[in-house]
C-alpha cells in the first residue's frame, strides 16, 4: 500500500529530479545538507529514508544531523514549504493559537486533496488525526511526522494518502516546545537531543490532563476540530519517562472500560497486527505501554497508566473513536527514536489504509449504537464510571533491559545516571496489568437535566460537542436525584484544581422543571461521553474538575439529575 524499500532507486531518482527543479527555481527553503552520518544513524532501524540528503525540505533534526529539534518557527516553515515546493497532496491550515499566541499549523494530506470536512467525508475513507509534541520535550513524534508528511507528499506512486485523509498537527504544544532548555533539566531521563522544550503549555497546564476540563486554548481548539472533522483515528505521540525495557516503542489503546466500541478493537486487533508488522517487516520489537514498579522488582509486573478521559486517547475512546497512544523509548538515542516513530506511523497509517472500510464502519456503528442505547436505555448495557487497575489480564514475557555498573563515575549516555550503562535485554515472564476493572457501573439514563443556573457546565458540554436542548416552558418530568453523603476533596492541588469525588444515594421523583432548564438527551452519538462527564459518581467528569462545585455539600443534592423517562415533546435546540 505504501512506498517501501524496494522503491528506493526510483524514489532517489525522483528526489534528484525534485532537487534539480528546486535549484532551478531557486526555491530551496532549508539550508544545509544532512550529512551521511546523521542519515545512516537514523536508518539503523526502521525505514527512515536512507537518502535523506536528497530530500527537500529537510527537518531541523535532519539538517543538524539529529542533534537539534524543530522550533515552532521551523515547523511552520517546513509545512509551508511542502505546498510551496509543489506537493499537490497537502494543504496547510491553522488548528488554533496557543496561550502565548503561537499559531498551531495543521496539514491535511490526501489524494485527491480535500480542504473541508464535507469533502473529506465524501471520500468515504478514514480520517486519521496525528499529533506530536503535546509534551514539549518529547520531540521524536514531531520530527517523524514532519519527515513522513514530506515523504508521502512527494512520493510519485500510489501511497497511503490514496486510502486515508491524514491530518497532522506536528507541534500541538508550541509554547512548551519552544521553551528550550537542557535535556538534563527538561527531560531528565531522555537520551537527547541536548536542548528540548518543556512538558506543560505556556500556562503550566499539562495538556494531556486537560481533555475533560478543556481549559487550555490548545484543548479548546481540539474540541472545535473534533466537532468539525470527527476523525476516525486519533494518534498521540509521546516519549516514555521511566522503565528500562527492550522495546523501541510501546503503545496503548483507549483504556477506559466505557470505551466499549474501541478498546477491544484497537487493543486486541489493530495494535497486535501492527506489532506483528513491525516485527516481521522491520525487526522492531514493540509492546503495550507500561512500566515496572521498579527496575529492581520487575517480576511484580508490567503496569499500564490510567483509564481516565483527561488523557487524549482515553477521551477519544469515550467518543467512540479509535485512540492510539505512542510512547517512544526515552533511553534510545534521539535518531533511533525518530526512526522508530517514523516506522510506527508509516505502518499504522498503512494498516488503517488497508482496513479502511472496517475503520469507517466502526465509527458509524459506534454512533448508531450509542444513539440507539440512549433512545431506549432499557436495552443498553451498564457503563463504567469508575475503574481501578487491580488484576493482571495474563502472564507474558516482557523484555527487560539490565543496568550495569561501569565501575567509575562517568556518564555513559544522556539521561542515565553516572556509573551505569545499559546492558543485556532478557525476557522475564510477569503479570501484565493492562485492563481496568470497573468499580462503579451505572445504567444509561434517558438524559441529564442541567439547571439553567449551571452556566459553566452547560458551556463545557457544548464545547465537547453535545447537542443540548432547552425546555421552552415549565415541564414536570421523572428524574433521579443524587443526595450527597460525602464530598471528598483531594488534599493536593492538581492542574490548578482541588479535584472532587462524591459519594451518595439516588432517589426517584417527579419534579417540576422551569422553562430554560437544559436537557442533554442520551439519544445522540456522544451519549457515553455525556454520562462520564455529567454523572456525580464519575472519576473524571465535571464534578471532578470543580465545574459543578458551588452547591456541593453533605446532605445536599447534586444539581444535575438523571432523566428517568422519554421526552417526546420538541424542545429548543441550543446552537453549538
Ligand atoms: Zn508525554
Amino acid at each position: 500500500m505504501l512506498i517501501h524499500r524496494s522503491n528506493a532507486p526510483a524514489r532517489r531518482a525522483a528526489g534528484r529530479l525534485l532537487l534539480a527543479a528546486l535549484v532551478a527555481a531557486g526555491a530551496a527553503c532549508a539550508s544545509g545538507g544532512a550529512g551521511a552520518t546523521g542519515a545512516r544513524v537514523a536508518a539503523e532501524r526502521g525505514i527512515y529514508r536512507p537518502d535523506v540528503a536528497h530530500a527537500r525540505p529537510l527537518t531541523r533534526a535532519e539538517r543538524s544531523r539529529f542533534t537539534e529539534t524543530s522550533t515552532s518557527a521551523d515547523v511552520r516553515a517546513f509545512v509551508d514549504s511542502l505546498a510551496a515546493l509543489g506537493s499537490s497532496r497537502v494543504v496547510v491550515g491553522e488548528f488554533g493559537t496557543s496561550g502565548q499566541g503561537r499559531v498551531i499549523p495543521y496539514v491535511i494530506a490526501s489524494r485527491p486533496l480535500v480542504r473541508t470536512p464535507a469533502e473529506a467525508r465524501r471520500l468515504n475513507r478514514p480520517i486519521v488525526y496525528v499529533q506530536g509534541g503535546i509534551h514539549g520535550g518529547e520531540v521524536e513524534g514531531k520530527e517523524a511526522l514532519l519527515a513522513l508528511l514530506r515523504d508521502l507528499a512527494f512520493e510519485d506512486y500510489t501511497n497511503v494518502l490514496d486510502s486515508i485523509v491524514l491530518i497532522a498537527v506536528p507541534m500541538y504544544n508550541p509554547d512548551g516546545g519552544d521553551a528550550l532548555g537542557p535535556q538534563e533539566r527538561n527531560r531528565t531521563e531522555q537520551n537527547g537531543p541536548a536542548q528540548v522544550g518543556r512538558r506543560p503549555n505556556g500556562d503550566t497546564l499539562d495538556l494531556n490532563r486537560d481533555y475533560v476540563k478543556a481549559e487550555a486554548p490548545e484543548t479548546q481548539a481540539t474540541l472545535r476540530f473534533l466537532a468539525a472533522w470527527d476523525p476516525d483515528v486519533f494518534v498521540d505521540l509521546h516519549t516514555t519517562n521511566g522503565s528500562y525495557h527492550g522495546y523501541a516503542l510501546t503503545y496503548s489503546p483507549p483504556l477506559n472500560p466505557s470505551a466499549v466500541f474501541t478498546q477491544a478493537w484497537v487493543g486486541d486487533t489493530l495494535l497486535p497486527a501492527l506489532r506483528q508488522r513491525l516485527r516481521l517487516k522491520h525487526r522492531i520489537e514493540s509492546f503495550p505501554y507500561g512500566n515496572f514498579v521498579s527496575q529492581d522488582s520487575v517480576e511484580r509486573g508490567w503496569f499500564t497508566y490510567d483509564h481516565r478521559p483527561r488523557f487524549g486517547t482515553n477521551y477519544m475512546g469515550l467518543r467512540g473513536r479509535q485512540g492510539i497512544l505512542f510512547e517512544g523509548y526515552s533511553h534510545d538515542p534521539y535518531p533511533k527514536r525518530v526512526a522508530s516513530a517514523y516506522t510506527f506511523l508509516y505502518e499504522l497509517l498503512s494498516l488503517v489504509g488497508d482496513w479502511r472500510e472496517e475503520v469507517v464502519d466502526q465509527s458509524r456503528e459506534a454512533d448508531r449504537r450509542a444513539t440507539g442505547w440512549g433512545t431506549q436505555p432499557d436495552r443498553a448495557p451498564t457503563f463504567t464510571l469508575r475503574a481501578a487497575l487491580r488484576t493482571p489480564s495474563r502472564r507474558e514475557a516482557v523484555l527487560v533491559e539490565a543496568l550495569e555498573r561501569t565501575g567509575d563515575s562517568v556518564r555513559t549516555e544522556p539521561g542515565l545516571a553516572p556509573g551505569l550503562r545499559r546492558g543485556r535485554v532478557r525476557p522475564v515472564v510477569m503479570p501484565i496489568y493492562d485492563r481496568f476493572t470497573p468499580t462503579a457501573r451505572r445504567t444509561m439514563p434517558f438524559g441529564y437535566v442541567i439547571p439553567a443556573s449551571e452556566t459553566r457546565a452547560i458551556a463545557l458540554m457544548r464545547r465537547h460537542g453535545l447537542t443540548l436542548e432547552q425546555l421552552p416552558g415549565p415541564m414536570t418530568l421523572a428524574v433521579e436525584r443524587f443526595t450527597i453523603d460525602s464530598v471528598v476533596r483531594a488534599p493536593r492541588r492538581f492542574e490548578k484544581h482541588e479535584t472532587v469525588r462524591l459519594e451518595g444515594r439516588w432517589t426517584t421523583a417527579r419534579e417540576p422543571l422551569p422553562a430554560g432548564t437544559v436537557l442533554v438527551r442520551s439519544g445522540q452519538p456522544l451519549a457515553i461521553l455525556a454520562m462520564y462527564l455529567l454523572d456525580p459518581e464519575t472519576d473524571d467528569g465535571l464534578v471532578t474538575w470543580n465545574v459543578i462545585d458551588a452547591a456541593l455539600r453533605v446532605g445536599g443534592t447534586y444539581p444535575v439529575t438523571r432523566l428517568a423517562q422519554p421526552v417526546l415533546e420538541p424542545l429548543t435546540v441550543l446552537d453549538r
